[in-house]
């Protein structure tokens, strides 16, 4: 039976367990905080800290294979593990250069993929004599997460409330609409394509509020979309899941903003929506198997549960009885204990074959379903 270690136990994590449960494989998790989503999903729980070489190197030492669920890791951990035989989904080199997005911008660069012009910032000092490129987003080179680490810089007054710290500074694009694009590549170089997941942010949080699949495009915008995100992934010469975002701009331009070489949170509908879902696809890539079928059962949209204004405290989910009675309504709660405004504290699937019935039932469960505290 092959031994698999998966760094980082939170919810992406938790959900490629439930996946392998089809499969036969020993399952390894390797995080800091015992009561984490994954934590008790796994055949063995590992306590440590996944930035940690000691700690990865290991954990990784006498598994035949390894996977993120985040891509903040110790990748010289990684490296000598591959170097001793484990194999890591994906290479630690392609982990590399996406952790950092100063790196992960020069590599579009380099392979000639379409994304917004931009200049490295090393410092607040250089921020200030890049005044040419605004309007301009300034995006933290490592450890920013979910919006965290990334500012809107319109004018001077927005530079001086900057952080000071390696950056990329990009041209703000004029975005039509926001997409993302799974592919799937195996160890023999075959690939496969999930259609494009368009998303939908609330203004006021700035945080994934609605994502529906597949993503209502023009033909070309979406041939554009898969022959951009392919290119992205097959660059990496590595096997793994590539969760490519990408920009459609106001004149139909696509643009990539940033790859996730993991399972990512866009990909969370194809458990119930898709004949292979993202979590399945990582298994077979991992365990050697042919690649599944990535097609769409149904239209979808999820919802996400993010913790109401105003509550803090012990979880209550007021309304859930009421989503689950609608028809192909999945609700994945992600049991954290304690909510906060705008925490994220699970997601809603919901599926139908018409557009306006499932966006009109998104936008139900989204009114009834709020995570309060009592
Ligand atoms: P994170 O890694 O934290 O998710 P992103 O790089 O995806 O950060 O940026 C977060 C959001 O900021 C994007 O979803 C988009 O709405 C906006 N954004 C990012 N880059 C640009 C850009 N160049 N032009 C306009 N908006 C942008």
């Amino acid at each position: 039976m092959q031994k698999v270690g998966i760094l980082g136990g939170g919810q992406l994590g938790r959900m490629l367990l439930q996946a392998a449960a089809n499969y036969v494989v020993e399952t390894y998790v390797l995080e800091n905080d015992d009561e984490c989503p994954a934590a008790h999903l796994c055949n063995h729980f590992v306590k440590g800290d996944i930035k940690d070489f000691d700690s990865v190197y290991h954990f990784g030492k006498g598994l035949d294979a390894i996977t993120i669920e985040i891509e903040s890791v110790n990748v010289e951990a990684l490296e000598k593990l591959e170097s001793e035989g484990v194999r890591v989904y994906p290479k630690p080199s392609a982990i590399n250069t996406i952790k950092n997005k100063i790196s992960q911008k020069q590599y579009y660069k380099d392979h000639e993929i379409p994304t917004s012009e931009y200049i490295i910032t090393n410092s607040l000092a250089e921020l200030n004599n890049a005044l040419h490129m605004l309007p301009a987003v300034h995006k933290i080179g490592e450890g920013g997460y979910d919006g965290k680490g990334v500012q809107i810089i319109r004018s001077e007054k927005d530079v001086e409330k900057a952080f000071d710290a390696p950056a990329v500074l990009e041209k703000a694009v004029n975005i039509k609409m926001e997409i993302a694009v799974i592919v799937a590549v195996n160890d023999k170089d075959e690939t496969a394509l999930y259609p494009p997941t368009e998303m939908l942010f609330d203004p006021i949080l700035n945080l994934l509020d609605y994502q529906v699949c597949p993503a209502e495009i023009p033909q070309k915008v979406l041939w554009k979309a898969e022959a951009i995100a392919l290119t992205v992934a097959r660059n990496f010469k590595s096997a793994g899941l590539f969760a490519v975002e990408l920009f459609v701009d106001t004149n139909d331009e696509v643009l990539v903003n940033e790859t996730a070489p993991r399972v990512h949170n866009s990909g969370h509908h194809t458990i119930e929506a898709h004949f292979s879902s993202q979590y399945d696809m990582l298994w077979r890539i991992i365990l050697g198997y042919p690649l599944g079928n990535t097609a769409a059962i149904l239209p979808s949209a999820i919802v996400n549960l993010l913790g109401a204004e105003g509550y803090t405290g012990n979880a209550f989910y007021e309304g859930l009885e009421d989503v689950l009675r609608i028809d192909n309504a999945f609700v994945h709660l992600y049991g954290k204990k304690q909510t906060k405004p705008g925490r994220k504290m699970g997601h809603v699937t919901v599926m139908s074959k018409d557009r306006t019935d499932l966006m009109h039932k998104a936008n139900k469960i989204k009114h009834i379903l709020k995570v309060i505290s009592k």
